[in-house]
């Protein structure tokens, strides 16, 4: 059982250069970004081990968490009962007392006081949907994305820099390079990165991981050439003159480079998920939750997860989604919904059933704007009907990734024929990943099975102008992420990044939610669908706690909780809206410490 177990949990042979190719639609090189199978090929065929890094992850004395009394502090609970406080005194991790500090108790003499000024604080951010192996994985990659970077230009030259810090022949990497939001060409040629570096080879993914761009220091390293094949189901592109253009399309592909990096060998995954933790701590989170555990590399990843535990190092607590791909390989373990403990612990089942709005592979009712095409299912609707049945049977809280509208309908009816059955979906706080097209009777239907959706809200911001100008059109964009139409419906919703598909930040997701604000444009996306800051701090909190079935041990600070919170500093009710992800995250503590502090 996961964590009673001294020994490994994938258990089986120890070579790890057996093939892994999860099943179904990850089969599909082009696949969803959060879901593609990209990067365990090049795990495999680098020779990396997940149960050797979690064999290898040193560990820490256990935690002795001191009693601390933080008073003077702006503290919103979250806790309907009590929603205000000055004061909170903190023991063995736990909130033993919150409240004003005239009724304060009798504080033990050896505690710490922290007098915090009438700063704000809040419980500590919940992100209810991102992905951890892989972005440990990237976490040595350099971020030359859009939201860094307008432009390509400024993206290379800032990775010709990175390049000169970088000892010669060492690999400079970059990830998030994304030619649909970046001013400049489409891709990124041999010649183009030469120009940032012929010293050292260099290798950057595409933000939807499904392409890859490399140098000529690169392909010669990996020993790619004119006569160089391409490997099954992906390309190594060539251009005119018949040579590599160091265009690499599709997971095989990429892997014949990314394999020859000895940072991919060297690198310990665990110790890497630990400073994926740390990023996390530094924007306010102080719980994680993976949505799709072990398309990476299958069962080892609850090594992983063990590890993590066992090394008492963790600075946030973590969740996880066991990927509906591998049933398979799940079904061999008896992994089960509840598993682990309050710093990790397996919640849910997580069911792809179609791909990206933004990719066109969304399943849609209607085709795209200017296109024939409707997106692609990646699941057909009987067998979604009956992992959603047997998943439920065996207590699972089932999350579908479903885009297109399309898609969202075929994951209600499922919910609904489990419904008849007499399972219980909404009990089980069953869930929509992203949900990103809501027409009203989705959300009558989600209202009366108790669905609730999480969001990818960077969608209204990041891609709000292309949904409008290019993929939808404004009617269709309209129905984007609707918030206020679900909370007006008493839905209960969250809030998520999806990272590595964009970067965690609760405070940017908050504010892209009360604004609905779009880059590169001075219009709102349906305005009506803007929220409340506090509506959208409960998202990110308590709701999420929710989603994530832990609200009985954090998500709100009251009595008996965990003491997680964070300290901000501004109140986000008090800024300007378009400010609130300017707000400065000062402290961020975890089980009663500080795990970030400015
Ligand atoms: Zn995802
Ligand atoms: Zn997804």
């Amino acid at each position: 059982m996961f964590f009673d177990s001294s020994e490994s949990i994938s258990g089986g042979s120890r070579t790890s250069t057996e093939a892994f190719v999860p099943h179904g639609h990850s089969l599909d090189p082009f696949a969803c970004p959060c879901c593609a199978n990209a990067l365990s090929e090049s795990l495999r065929l680098a020779g990396v081990d997940l149960r050797d890094h979690a064999a290898e992850l040193r560990s820490a004395p256990p935690k002795v968490a001191e009693a601390s009394f933080i008073t003077n502090a702006k503290i919103m609970t979250m806790d309907e009962s009590c929603p205000n406080a000055d004061s909170l005194w903190i023991q063995d991790g736990r909130i033993a007392w919150i409240g004003w500090s005239r009724d304060k108790p009798e504080i033990a003499a050896d505690a710490r006081v922290f007098d915090f000024q009438g700063r704000t604080v809040l419980p500590g951010f919940i992100e209810p949907h991102m992905h951890l192996p892989p972005l440990a994985l990237l976490d040595s990659f350099e971020n030359i994305g859009p939201f860094r970077f307008p432009s390509i230009d400024q993206a290379l030259s800032h990775l010709k820099e990175t390049a000169r810090e970088v000892p010669v022949g060492e690999w400079v990497l970059g990830r998030q390079f994304d030619p649909s939001l970046q001013d400049g060409p489409d891709v990124l040629t041999r010649v183009m990165l030469d120009r940032v570096t012929t010293e050292h080879p260099v290798l950057v993914y595409n933000a939807s991981l499904h392409l890859a761009y490399c140098n000529s220091r690169a392909l010669e390293v990996a020993g790619i050439t004119a006569e160089t094949v391409s490997p099954p189901a992906s390309e190594i592109v060539k251009g005119e003159d018949g040579e590599p253009n160091g265009v690499l399309k599709a997971g095989p592909a990429m892997a014949m480079v990314a394999r020859h990096n000895p940072g991919m060998r060297n690198q310990n995954l665990a110790e890497s998920c630990l400073e994926v933790f740390k990023r996390a701590n530094r924007v306010g989170i102080t719980t994680l939750c993976d949505q799709g555990t072990g398309l990476f590399q299958g069962p080892r990843e609850l090594d992983l997860y063990q590890a993590l535990r066992k090394s008492n190092r963790m600075t946030a607590r973590f969740r996880f989604s066991l990927g509906h791909t591998l049933a398979a390989e799940w079904d061999k373990t008896d992994i089960a919904w509840g598993q682990g403990d309050e710093w990790v612990r397996a919640t849910g089942w997580k069911i792809v059933s179609d791909g990206s709005n933004q990719g066109r592979t969304g399943l849609q009712r209607q085709p795209f704007l200017h296109s024939s095409e409707q997106g692609i299912a990646y699941i057909q609707p009987d067998e979604l009907d009956k992992a959603v049945e047997e998943r439920l049977r065996q207590g699972w809280a089932v999350c579908i990734h479903a885009n297109g509208d399309a898609a969202i309908d075929h994951a209600l009816a499922a919910y609904a024929r489990a419904a008849s059955l007499g399972l219980d979906p909404g009990g089980r706080r069953s869930r929509i990943e992203h949900c990103s097209i809501l027409h009203d009777e989705h959300i009558k239907k989600m209202a009366e099975l108790g669905i609730s959706p999480s969001f990818l809200i960077g969608h209204v911001y990041y891609w709000g102008k292309a949904f409008v100008d290019d993929i939808f059109g404004a009617e269709k964009s309209a129905k984007l992420d609707r918030t206020a139409s679900c909370e007006a419906a008493g839905i209960r919703w969250t809030l998520h990044s999806d990272d590595p598909v964009t970067e965690m930040g609760p405070l940017r997701c908050i504010e892209n939610a009360v604004t609905r604000s779009m880059w590169k444009s001075e219009e709102l996306l349906s305005a009506e669908e803007c929220i409340s800051v506090d509506a959208a701090l409960r998202a990110a909190t308590l709701d999420a706690a929710w989603q994530c079935h832990s609200d009985h041990e954090i998500g709100s600070l009251e009595s008996g909780k965990y003491a997680d919170l964070v300290v901000l500093g501004s109140d986000p009710r008090e800024v300007e809206p378009r400010k609130i992800h300017e707000i400065e995250v000062l402290e961020t503590w975890v089980h009663g410490e500080r795990v970030y502090g400015v």
